[in-house]
């Protein structure tokens, strides 16, 4: 096998096996071509592929992985819940822990249910905001994610505030019939929707700062209308939080949103990634009288046989126990800043079109003169000149996500030096572009 690509033999195998040979999709490489690294083990804000090359890690598992790979204290929590057992059927302490610890640091939550994917956290969400309002019609934006229940695989309908069409087969049109997709921070069309169907509304769902279009926040004039009219009309304001939950800031999304809006908050919020700390685990949350609608109290059915897992909460609970030390997320701030600062310059002196944006341990970038406002604009960026640039990073130990319209994530674990690297290998990339 001498010469042989490690990567290659793994891929190759993988897709006799696995779909495209991933378990999501955009682990493929699609977008950006060639062979995804297989990851054989990780540490701090390194991980290792298959030819035992080393990579800085600008994704961390798409956002849980805050503290970086193999952080001392939540390896310690996860081994020791392990010994106790993997899983019940049964409630355990730990779960009250993680929801308790979850309520302390989001002011608008009152109560939480653990689910094990942020999939399953959106479309429970949804049912419950459908449940609680009596009401069918839900709002979304065009290039929010919101994991892949049915019917919030969408995109626009022509014309203004119409209903959307699936963007998946296998989701028939009368599913996605009562899902509006509106464009993001564009306040002309959400004024209509509600205008028009304001009675119907049973929820808005967003991300607040969308990442997976990259890296777009919600305009303040917006934002602060989406709440005006969902109080207004009596819809309930879902902040989808799963990527920016404890990650931009230690209390999600909407705590940056509350510093700008006096009194600001979401009626409920969806999390996931970041709570996890690596391991499989979501939840949804919202004021009491919402929540309580859900079974065994309330009419909304939802359920999960490993829900509030016992490994899966200790590891959560240890990663916000570490998130929430006093400096914690400035120290975080301040690293991801250098490295969005840093590229700008390195683009600017190549002569490169480039806009990029971060808050806590989130940031995107664009091969764009400025930072886009919605998902048309995200989609004007150079898709060429992008997998260019992430090949050349690629070769140069760089992992950053393998597609234009995804965020990236800095941990705590990433040093001056592993910085310092990523902004060396940029200038040569920049260079050639
Ligand atoms: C990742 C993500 C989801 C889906 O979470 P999964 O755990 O992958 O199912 C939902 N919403 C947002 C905003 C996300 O980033």
């Amino acid at each position: 096998m001498a010469g042989m690509d490690h990567n290659d033999v793994l891929f190759s195998r993988a897709r006799a096996v696995i779909p495209g040979g991933v378990n999501s999709p955009v682990r493929a490489f699609r977008a950006v071509g060639g062979t995804p690294r297989f990851v054989q083990r990780a540490q701090g804000p390194h991980f290792w592929d298959a030819d035992g090359r080393r990579y800085i890690d600008y994704i961390g598992s798409w956002g849980p992985m805050i503290l970086g790979h193999g952080h001392p204290a939540v390896l310690e929590a996860v081994q020791k819940a392990a010994l106790d057992g993997f899983s019940f059927g049964a409630p355990t302490e730990r779960e009250i822990e993680l929801a308790e610890a979850i309520i302390a640091l989001v002011p608008s939550l009152e109560m939480v249910r653990l689910v094990s994917s942020g999939t399953e956290a959106g479309m429970s969400a949804i049912r419950l905001a459908r449940g609680a309002t009596g009401r069918k019609t839900i709002v979304k934006f065009e290039g929010c994610y919101h994991g892949h229940a049915d019917a919030l695989l969408v995109k626009a309908g022509s014309g203004l505030a119409t209903f959307g069409n699936p963007t998946s087969a296998g989701v028939p049109p009368e599913v996605v019939q009562h899902t509006m997709v509106l464009e993001y921070n564009n306040l002309a069309q959400i004024e209509a929707a509600f205008a028009e169907h304001g009675a119907d509304i049973a929820c808005v769902i967003i991300e607040p700062i969308a990442g997976n279009m990259n890296f777009v926040r919600a305009s303040v004039p917006f934002m602060a209308r989406c709440r005006e009219l969902c109080s207004r009309h009596g819809a309930l304001l879902v902040f989808d939080e799963v990527m920016t939950g404890f990650r931009v800031a230690l209390g999600g999304a909407q705590s940056v949103y509350a510093g700008l809006i006096p009194g600001f908050e979401p009626d409920m919020t969806v999390m996931g990634k970041v709570i996890g700390g690596g391991m499989p685990l979501a939840a949804f949350g919202g004021k009491r009288a919402v929540m309580e609608q859900l079974a065994p109290l309330g009419p909304v059915y939802q359920a999960g046989t490993l829900s509030g897992n016992p490994v899966a909460t200790a590891c959560g609970l240890a990663t916000l126990a570490e998130i929430r030390k006093p400096g914690f997320f400035d120290a975080l701030s301040a690293k991801t800043r250098a490295l969005v600062n840093g590229l700008t310059a390195e683009a600017e002196s190549a002569g490169v079109p480039f806009a990029a944006d971060c808050e806590g341990g989130m940031f995107g970038f664009f091969l764009l003169p400025g930072l886009p406002q919605n998902y048309a604009a995200v989609m004007k960026s150079d898709g060429a000149r992008f997998n260019t640039l992430f090949h050349g990073l690629l070769d140069r130990g760089v992992y950053i996500a393998p597609a234009l319209y995804e965020a990236g994530f800095v941990s705590a674990a990433h040093t001056d030096e592993d910085i310092a690297a990523t902004l060396a290998a940029a200038r040569e990339v920049f260079a050639a572009l």
